[in-house]
Parts: C-alpha cells; structure tokens; sequence
C-alpha cells in the first residue's frame, strides 16, 4: 500500500490532507517523496519557526536528547526552568505552567481562571466571556470556549459556562459583560483558524478597561500569534496591554509539541500542588527547543519579520484578483476573487505550499525565510490568484 492508501486505511479520519506526503526539509524548503521542492508557506501550521531542521535547533535538541529525555515532573529539571526563566524576563510575566498543545494551555488558563474568580468573588463568577469567529482548541472545553457553532454541533453537551461577543464591537462587549457573572476574557490578537483577522486597538484597550475595573481576567490565546509570528514576541504586545494569563503553543518548541500558561502578578499563585499537572508538561529535550527558539527572537530579528511581512503586504495590496491582505507579521490573510482551495492548489503545482483559514489563502511562513525564497513565493501566488 502506499502512504496514502495506509493513511486512509489506519489514520482516524479527522483530516482533509493536501495530496502531498511531506517526506524532508531544510529551511524554508520541504521535499515531497518524488523529490520535488516546494517553498513552505504553512510552517506546520505555525510551528516550524525556524523552518525544517534549523541547525542550532537540532544541536540543541540533539543535546538534551542524548542526556536525559524525559523525567516527569515529581524531579527538578534544568531546561524547563531555563526556559520559564527565559519566558518571563522576555514578557514581565511571573510564572508558567508546561503541557504539550495549544488545547491544553488553555484548559490550564480556563482552570486558573476559574479557581481564582471562585476565590475572590464566590461561585457565581465563572462564566468566560470569548469571541464569535474564534479558535481555542478541540477538547470539550475549549471547544466550547471556541465561538463557532460548526465546531460544537456534533458534541453536545459542551462545557458551561461560556458567553460569546463578536470581535471589534465595544458596544456588544459592554452589553454581554454587563449581563454576565465573568471570571475572565480570553481572545486571540488575531483570530488566526477564522480568517487571519486582526482586533481592533480599540477593542483590545476596553477590553483591558473592563477587565482592570471589574477585576476581571484577561487572558490571551497566544497559541498561533506567539513567539514572534506577528512580529512582537507576542502578538499582544503590539497592543500594549498587560494579560493576566498568556497560553501559547505551536511555534514555542520549534517543531516539537510543548505549549505553555503563563502566569501574571494577580493569578501566579492561584494554583497550588495538586490541583493541575502534566505527565509530559516540560519535558527536557521539547523544553531546550524552545530556549532555543525564544533566545533568538531578538529585536533585530523581529525587525526582519516586520520587514518581510510589509514586502508581502505591498506586494500583494494592489495585486490583480486580490480583495484584501490582513493580519499581523508573519501570519497574513489573502482574499482572493477565486476560490481559495484553487489558489492553493496552483500555488502547489507550482511549487509552494501556503495554507487555509475560512475562505482565504493564509500565510505562515518559517520566520527565517530568505529574501529570494520569499520573492519567488509571491510571484508564484501572484500568478495564481489572477483571473
Ligand atoms: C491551534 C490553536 C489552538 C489549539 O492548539 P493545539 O495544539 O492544536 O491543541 C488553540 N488556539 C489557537 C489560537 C490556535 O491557533
């Protein structure tokens, strides 16, 4: 059988895959198993900051693999410290907590936010208020902190306890908040699975308004956003607000499963022994990938991610069959005249591989992307989203 064949034979069938088997890599460059090169404009879905097989990412992986793998949590353990240390001198936040995905951090921070409206304000303040378009995650949780019905009809009953405002409408915001008993706010910078659509300033500064007063949480979804993807460190510092909680995942660990709750002054002690954990949480060699990934995301280079993210803008803006570029950094939104799933296809023929968000063409590309990788890229997709 071929790959294919195996995968549609033994493989759950929760994916609809491009017709492409992913086999090596380098850089921005992946290889098919015929061989055939193509510029990656997808990162694995924001993962691979650095691309396929960075060499200091390997050596640094390589290392702590040929140490010590694994030791679970009931020991101390040097990378996951380092990297905490690192996290929180980098963002001024207080402490962190290790799982393995983007759904897993934030059910810590659902977690935390819970426990710590119950012990402030009593028991009737657990609602979390999110956002219409959003995306949190696929456990039961965080589906239903997910503000898309699409994702929740197949799996009733979900999680209570979630209310739901549409982005960048202050007015709605107010009027929800007002109607509810909130433990916390949690929102994504840029709303990455429903669109590539980035908040408003003014949304972002009432929300940080709402919750300053009220002493409700502010948590922010840094699950695509983070670790340089918009061009800040973190995609709420382009907002200059101050979450109470920050989770992020995918492009942490470089290309291996890591992800991460952050704690602020008001909830880095709301959990105690006992009361959440992880088997694999800040396991070693995933940990000394993601030192390794956040040390090197300096000013400077975050500069160089601005800079390519604005070469992309201009030339995709007034390009024939484009409707509109959004989106933040590395981490765009292409509406095209023609359907997506067909720009993407000749973009794939033609050797490139960006991705999917709702109806546009989304673009993810490794941070590091050369100049020439990234000019040929967007002459392929020039070409093919015109008529
Ligand atoms: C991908 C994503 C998640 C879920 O992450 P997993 O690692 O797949 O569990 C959560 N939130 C956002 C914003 C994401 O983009």
């Amino acid at each position: 059988m071929s790959v294919k064949e195996k995968d549609q034979c033994y493989i759950a069938n929760t994916y609809g895959r491009f017709p492409v088997e992913i086999v090596s890599g380098k850089g921005s460059l992946v290889y098919d198993e015929n061989g055939k090169e193509y510029i990656d404009m997808g990162s694995g879905i924001a993962v691979n900051i650095f691309g396929m097989c960075d060499e200091e990412w390997v050596g640094a992986v390589t290392k702590q693999l040929t140490t010590c793998q694994h030791t679970s949590n009931l020991y101390y353990s040097e990378p996951c410290v380092n990297l905490a240390e690192l996290l929180c001198e980098k963002t001024g936040m207080k402490k962190v907590f290790f799982g393995n995905s983007g759904a897993e951090a934030n059910e810590g921070a659902i977690k935390t936010a819970r426990k710590y409206a119950f012990q402030k304000k009593g028991k009737d303040y657990y609602k979390i208020l999110t956002l219409n378009n959003s995306f949190h995650g696929r456990t039961i949780t965080t589906l239903a902190a997910t503000g898309q019905d699409t994702f929740h009809n197949d799996f009733l009953p979900l999680t209570e306890g979630f209310v739901y405002t549409d982005a960048n409408d202050v007015e709605m915001l107010k009027k929800v908040v007002s109607e509810n008993k909130l433990a916390a706010i949690m929102f994504e910078t840029v709303q990455g699975e429903g669109g590539v659509v980035p908040l408003t300033q003014e949304f972002v500064s009432a929300i940080k308004e709402i919750c300053e007063k009220e002493d409700i949480l502010m948590i922010v979804d840094e699950v695509q956003t983070g670790n340089g993807r918009t061009g800040k460190l973190y995609g709420y510092m382009n907002y200059g607000v101050t979450p109470d909680i920050v989770t992020t995942a995918k492009g942490l660990g470089g290309g291996l499963p890591i992800g991460a709750v952050m704690f602020g002054e008001k909830t880095k002690d709301v959990l105690t022994a006992g009361t959440h954990g992880s088997t694999f949480g800040g396991n070693p060699v995933a940990c000394a990938g993601a030192v390794n990934i956040i040390s090197r995301l300096t000013c400077e280079f975050l500069a160089e991610v601005k800079r390519k993210s604005q070469y992309i803008i201009d030339e995709l803006n007034n390009a024939e069959g484009v409707k509109s570029v959004t989106g933040l950094g590395l981490m765009l939104g292409i509406e095209t005249e023609k359907d997506a799933g067909e720009v993407i296809a000749i973009c794939r023929e033609n050797g490139v591989l960006p991705i999917k968000a709702k109806n546009k063409v989304r673009l993810l590309p490794p941070l590091n992307i050369t100049d020439e990788e990234l000019k040929k890229a967007i002459e392929v997709i020039k070409m093919a989203v015109k008529g």
